[in-house]
């Protein structure tokens, strides 16, 4: 399964997120987009968060980096720390891991699964867990792992290094490096925690591009926060992490079922 764009603003995780069902739908899939169809079933939700996805969009049209970042959904709530927290875990400090303030990007909203968004994929993954999931967001080249909220490492420690590794096996032009979640920054209240807690799905984040990378390029673009969140050249960065996507899966899929 493949889910992306849960924060708004980054818009080239459902540009990926639509390559993977276009390599997915052609009539004789061939290599790792083969592989996996032959084992599994793929679903792909395109965009979780639709309302900022919407709102990045037009800001390309009216410029002004000080409007609002389109992050979170459209009643402002940041829709990957709106999730129950795993059992024993409690709060963080940072305001960036999840808060109660309002006016900060990362409100985690006035209750767990409180926003019809996440309400949804909540509902779509209990009514079928996945073996393994895709959460595509952007900025960082970086693919991290649960857990975000515990620093002790996950039972399948190795399940997530054999995806990650088979991912960044099949980049062509940029390999991301990798990271248990809570070793790039602490979230509580994540979507994958919730994941991997409640289903033992291998739920990974893929952030493709880099921060500002786009306005470092191209310094005009400076004046739209759309480009702040995403790369100058979106579709070479969707070229470079399709394949990876589809590999990732299959080696999940090895891990927990078997080879062969
Ligand atoms: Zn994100």
């Amino acid at each position: 399964m493949a889910i992306a764009t849960i924060h708004g603003c980054e818009v080239v995780a459902s540009e990926l997120a639509l390559r993977l069902l276009e390599k997915a739908c052609v009539d004789e899939p061939t290599g790792a987009v083969a592989e996996l169809l032959e084992v599994a079933d793929l679903r792909i939700v395109p965009v979780v968060n639709p309302d900022g996805r919407a709102r990045s969009l037009a800001s390309l049209d009216e410029g002004g980096l000080l409007r609002l970042a389109p992050r979170r959904n459209a009643r402002g709530v940041d829709l990957n720390r709106n999730w129950p927290f795993p059992q024993g875990v409690r709060d963080h400090w940072l305001p960036i891991a999840g808060t109660g303030v309002r006016r900060l990007p990362w409100y985690r909203g006035p209750s767990p699964l409180s926003e019809p968004e996440t309400r949804a994929m909540a509902d779509l993954v209990d009514s079928r867990p996945p073996f393994a999931l895709l959460n595509l967001h952007s900025t960082g080249q970086i693919v991290t792992y649960p857990w975000s909220s515990k620093e002790e490492p996950p039972d399948d420690r190795a399940g997530f290094e054999a995806m990650i590794a088979a991912f960044v096996a099949h980049q062509p032009t940029w390999q991301y490096r990798s990271k248990q979640s809570r070793a790039w920054y602490p979230i509580v209240g994540s979507s994958n925690d919730w994941f991997y807690d409640r289903h033992g799905i291998l739920a990974i984040t893929v952030e493709t591009g880099v921060p500002g990378g786009s306005v470092k390029r191209d310094p005009r673009k400076a004046r739209y926060f759309f480009w702040w969140a995403n790369p100058a050249d979106l579709e070479a960065h969707v070229d470079n992490d399709a394949d990876a996507c589809f590999a990732a899966l299959v080696a999940a899929h090895t891990y927990r079922y078997g080879g062969g």
